[in-house]
């Protein structure tokens, strides 16, 4: 989840501009690393010496830094004919990687490399500096010792003194047959990240098509996910859903800032901000994820101290941030940014092994984005440090982990809401059912009964209630524990289960009490049923060692009549019926007044 694309492939049109700039902006992740990387380079001595012109007339598709030589200003500014001179006296050294840089902070710098043009017919050029964020960039086209074109470019100014509509840094020349010399000067505190594109004007619209293209599928994307998100948010709730689109479009907002598209398209007039956006968005990317994750994965329930540790973390972040706005430091604001949010990666990193391991299965999920985003973020690093082949797709694997990432966890919240309402069906049915006998318990009955009752009396059909009571139970468990008594309820239950229709409800209605709700029942029928279940009861046979055990029950049978207002009254007069049963001597069926000896 971390994501650090400094370089960023665009549309590339021209771009010419004055400046006056302010302190460092857009750094990328791991700074460290990359000035490592350029250390390395350095020391490889006179890789390849002053490269071969390149041919205009030749197709170049990829970044052409290994024909480039560079030197760096020591001190003051240098003109161009003075670079011209640095040239002559062998003081330019070549660049020997495809992608051009000079880390944070890095002295303003000159490039230079020549081109050929053999056709004997002007050719008409587009050279583009895919970065949004240097300061000043310079470029001058020499012939026979004569500067003949100058442009310049760089995002200090507000967007519309661009004369060509592009995120990037693009100038157009065409080129007088011959041999021309071109030097491109760049000033800047912030990485010194310089791609540099030759191609005609065909393949850079190709290019700036198929760029737009792809950032409309990521933008698109990530943008239906977040609404989404926000709707199931709406709909039901949990703030998980709204973190998570939260944390979408801080990454879309990020994103959107340090490749240009922002300033291109939402605050053209305020190069100020344009310069402030990335380490705010980046911190507030930072914070979303980390808040969303807290959310998702419990840690305040299930990592305490842990959860404390992110939220101090969130605190030292945004503090840190606050004071470099304060002090107005843009280049601590974006160290506070690139620290904040490589550690970001690592501690997503770590919360996800952590619930994994705490055994909170949609933290797999969750793990699996982390790695998926840290994997892009890598593989974009690399290819921008020249470690692996350059390609859109090693450039882009920044955005491909992120989208990744967002499907990824999109996955982990569905799998947790489904854990979660088979949690809740389970806690519902558990709270419905009595577990000693596993049948309803008193609650359960009264919800079953009810529609069953007003279906009756509404369609004036019979419906009967029998209640039963195992007889002298007290008895049983006195003499053979309560563990005992427990089996024999068992038993009972089984019994009556096994007796009882489909349509007819019975639950447990207290200690050794069981009631039936018989719908389309009559009285008699339901005192029928009542005589074979006080059979079967009686025929049941149960051990105590080599004795036998028997059980009977005394029972109370009610028809509805016109004068039950209630399914309670219906039961009460059961209830009457069954006093009735044990007075008369226990063991048997009582549902009428005048008691006949059964
Ligand atoms: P009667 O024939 O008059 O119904 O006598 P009785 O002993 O069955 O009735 P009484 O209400 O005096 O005692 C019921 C006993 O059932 C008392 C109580 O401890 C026992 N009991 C209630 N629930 C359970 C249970 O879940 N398991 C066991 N083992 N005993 C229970
Ligand atoms: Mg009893
Ligand atoms: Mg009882």
């Amino acid at each position: 989840m971390t994501h650090m694309n400094d370089y960023d492939a665009g549309p590339r049109q021209a771009g010419r501009r004055a400046y006056e700039r302010s302190p460092a902006r857009r750094v990328r992740p791991w700074p460290w690393l990359r000035h490592f990387a350029l250390l390395l380079l350095t020391l490889i001595p006179g890789l390849a010496s002053a490269a071969a012109p390149l041919s205009l007339a030749a197709v170049h598709e990829g970044p052409i830094g290994a024909s480039v030589s560079y030197y760096q200003e020591t001190g003051d500014r240098l003109v161009v004919e003075q670079a011209a001179a640095a040239l002559a006296a062998d003081s330019f050294r070549p660049a020997a990687a495809p992608i051009l840089n000079f880390g944070i902070g890095a002295r303003p710098v000159w490039l230079h490399f020549s081109v050929v043009n053999d056709t004997g017919e002007p050719l008409q050029r587009q050279l583009t500096v895919e970065t949004t964020w240097l300061d000043r960039v310079e470029f001058y086209v020499r012939q026979d010792g004569r500067t003949l074109a100058m442009d310049q470019a760089g995002d200090s100014l507000p967007f519309s003194h661009r004369s060509v509509d592009s995120r990037h840094f693009v100038f157009r020349h065409s080129f007088a047959p011959g041999r021309s010399q071109v030097f491109i000067r760049v000033q800047t505190p912030d990485p010194m990240l310089v791609p540099l594109y030759l191609h005609a004007p065909e393949q850079a619209r190709t290019h700036a098509t198929l760029q737009q293209y792809s950032y409309g599928v990521l933008y698109g994307f990530l943008l239906a996910l977040l609404i989404y998100n926000l709707m199931l948010y709406a709909g039901l709730g949990m703030p998980r859903y709204g973190l998570y689109s939260l944390y979408l479009g801080a990454f879309l907002l990020m994103n959107v800032a340090y490749t240009g598209h922002g300033f291109r398209w939402l605050w053209p007039d305020s190069p100020g901000w344009a310069q402030w956006s990335n380490p705010v968005l980046m911190v507030l990317y930072g914070v979303a994820g980390l808040v969303f994750a807290m959310s998702f994965l419990e840690t305040r329930r299930n990592f305490p101290r842990v959860h404390r540790a992110v939220l101090a973390y969130i605190g030292a972040g945004v503090g840190l941030l606050g004071l470099a706005a304060l002090f107005s430091s843009q280049h601590f604001a974006l160290l506070v940014a690139f620290s904040f949010v490589t550690l970001f990666t690592l501690i997503m990193l770590s919360l996800g092994l952590l619930a994994v391991r705490g055994g909170m299965r949609a933290a797999r999920y969750f793990l699996l984005a982390a790695v998926a985003a840290m994997a892009g973020a890598a593989t974009t690093a690399l290819a921008v440090w020249g470690y692996i082949p350059t390609s859109l797709w090693t450039y882009r694997a920044v955005d491909l982990g992120m989208l990744l990432d967002a499907i990824l966890l999109a996955l982990a919240l569905t799998y947790q809401f489904r854990v979660g309402q088979s949690e809740r069906r389970l806690a519902e049915q558990l709270a419905r059912q009595d577990p000693l006998t596993g049948m309803n318990n008193r609650r359960a009955f009264t919800d079953a009964a009810r529609p069953v009752w007003n279906i009756a009396r509404r369609q004036g059909h019979p419906l009967a209630v029998v209640l039963l009571d195992i007889d002298c139970f007290k008895r049983i468990n006195d003499s053979y524990g309560h563990a005992y008594g427990d089996k024999v309820l068992i038993t009972v239950a089984e019994v009556i289960i096994d007796t009882i229709r489909k349509q007819d409800v019975a639950a447990r209605w207290g200690g050794e009490e069981f009631i039936l709700l018989l719908p389309e029942t009559g009285l008699e029928e339901a005192a029928a049923l009542a005589e074979r279940l006080r059979q079967a009861i009686e025929a049941i046979r149960l051990r105590w060692g080599d004795d036998i055990i028997t059980v009977t029950a005394s029972f109370g049978v009610a028809g509805r009549d016109v004068e039950h207002s209630n399914l309670d009254s219906l039961i009460s007069v059961a209830d009457k019926y069954l006093y009735q049963a044990k007075h008369d001597g226990r063991n048997r069926v009582r549902y009428r007044p005048v008691a006949s000896a059964a």
